[in-house]
């Protein structure tokens, strides 16, 4: 039986919520076709306040030893700041560890009703690919006459033509695996040099790609086109802050940002990637045991496929739209009263009968 080593960050708030329901499911998924010995590692805002640090010194030596990671949400608002969780986990995780895109689906689930007037599954069906490991947050800047007049602060966007090159192309692949139409979202009239950069790139590549339709947008435009007619997106590919912004907003069209899944995808095949909700910590709703644990379950059947488990990660998504279709059992952002254990129960219910 193949086995899978699996390091697992459950995080702070609501993450250690979500990951053990969708452990729980993942297990239930494979059980008897392969075996999925789990790590779990106490990083986070504890670990901080313990430490100093939020993983151990090797945190990234560490996680070099196992097939994937799975990720719950880090931050601990107000307690710790912010740049500090994201800079001492998250973000030094992806670029350690060469994880140049991250993948968003973003889905109408069958049974839940989204925020857009006559919009069904069938017109908020897209997927995004977000750079994820320099642009906006590559961590370049700096600031001088800190807390005078005459502050200044920079902050740096970077981008290399070896990494946006290996991201267009990893959405132009994708696009052939759907309806072939890529969006590029950029905002190259303000933006003079890096996005125009951007769409000189995504130029070049698409002469490898001619099947492929190649829409570009400005950022702006395309917020409100995704409000407007979701169904003009397919495959979206777009810089790390604005596909982390972009993203957000698919997560509303979803219903619930709970909902939505993440996969960040090493290009090293030698290294682990990572899957994760896109959600946050959620301290306004953390410990009552009521947080949406479909977002979490969905990155853990993304994992499972990327791992070479196919047939469950599908059987993993038959069993989510089979929860939100029948409706009865969903938490209280989906409209539902169903605890984060319940929604699990339900969908490994699911599982059993497929
Ligand atoms: P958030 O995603 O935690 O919450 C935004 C809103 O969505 C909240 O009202 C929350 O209750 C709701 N929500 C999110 N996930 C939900 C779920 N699974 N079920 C039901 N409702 C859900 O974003 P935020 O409040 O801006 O950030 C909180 C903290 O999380 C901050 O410290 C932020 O930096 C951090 N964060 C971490 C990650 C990550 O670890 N990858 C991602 C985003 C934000
Ligand atoms: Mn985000």
């Amino acid at each position: 039986m193949q086995r899978y080593r699996i390091a697992v960050i459950a995080g702070d708030g609501i993450g250690r919520e979500v990951i053990p329901a969708g452990k729980a499911v993942l297990e239930a998924a494979v059980a008897g076709s392969a075996e999925l010995v789990w790590t779990d590692l106490p990083w986070g805002s504890d670990y901080y306040r313990e430490t100093g640090a939020m993983m151990p010194a090797d945190g990234i030596e560490t996680l070099k030893g196992f097939d994937a990671i799975y990720l719950g949400a880090v931050g601990d608002p107000p307690h710790i700041p912010d740049h500090v969780t994201l800079w001492g986990l998250m973000l030094p995780i992806r670029k350690a560890l060469d994880m140049h895109v991250n993948v968003r689906p973003i889905r109408l689930l069958p049974g839940i009703t989204g925020p857009l007037r006559d919009k069904g599954p069938a017109d908020i069906d897209m997927i995004f690919v977000r750079e994820n490991t320099e642009g906006e947050y590559a961590g370049v800047g700096g600031r001088i006459h800190v807390g005078t007049p005459y502050e200044v602060a920079l902050q740096t966007a970077v981008f290399s033509r070896f990494n946006v090159e290996r991201v267009v192309r990893y959405a132009f692949e994708l696009a052939r695996t759907r309806r072939r139409h890529l969006t590029s979202v950029t905002k190259s009239n303000a933006q003079q040099y890096s996005m125009v950069f951007w769409d000189e790139v995504v130029a070049a590549v698409a002469a490898d790609y001619p099947d492929v339709e190649v829409q570009s947008l400005l950022v702006d435009a395309a917020a409100a086109l995704m409000v407007r007619a979701p169904e003009r997106f397919d495959v979206v590919v777009a810089s790390n802050l604005f596909a982390d912004i972009l993203t957000d907003l698919g997560g509303a069209l979803m219903g619930s940002l709970g909902l939505a899944p993440s996969a960040n995808l090493t290009a090293d095949p030698a290294l682990p990637s990572l899957f994760e909700p896109i959600h946050g910590s959620a301290p306004d709703i953390a410990g009552r045991g009521v947080a949406n644990p479909l977002g979490a379950i969905w990155a853990g059947a993304m994992m499972l496929e990327h791992l070479g488990e196919a047939d469950a990660a599908a059987r993993v998504m038959r069993a989510i739209e089979a929860t939100t279709a029948e409706g009865t059992t969903l938490t209280p952002d989906l409209g539902g009263t169903a605890s984060t254990d319940q929604v699990a129960e339900r969908v490994i219910a699911h599982l059993s009968a497929s």
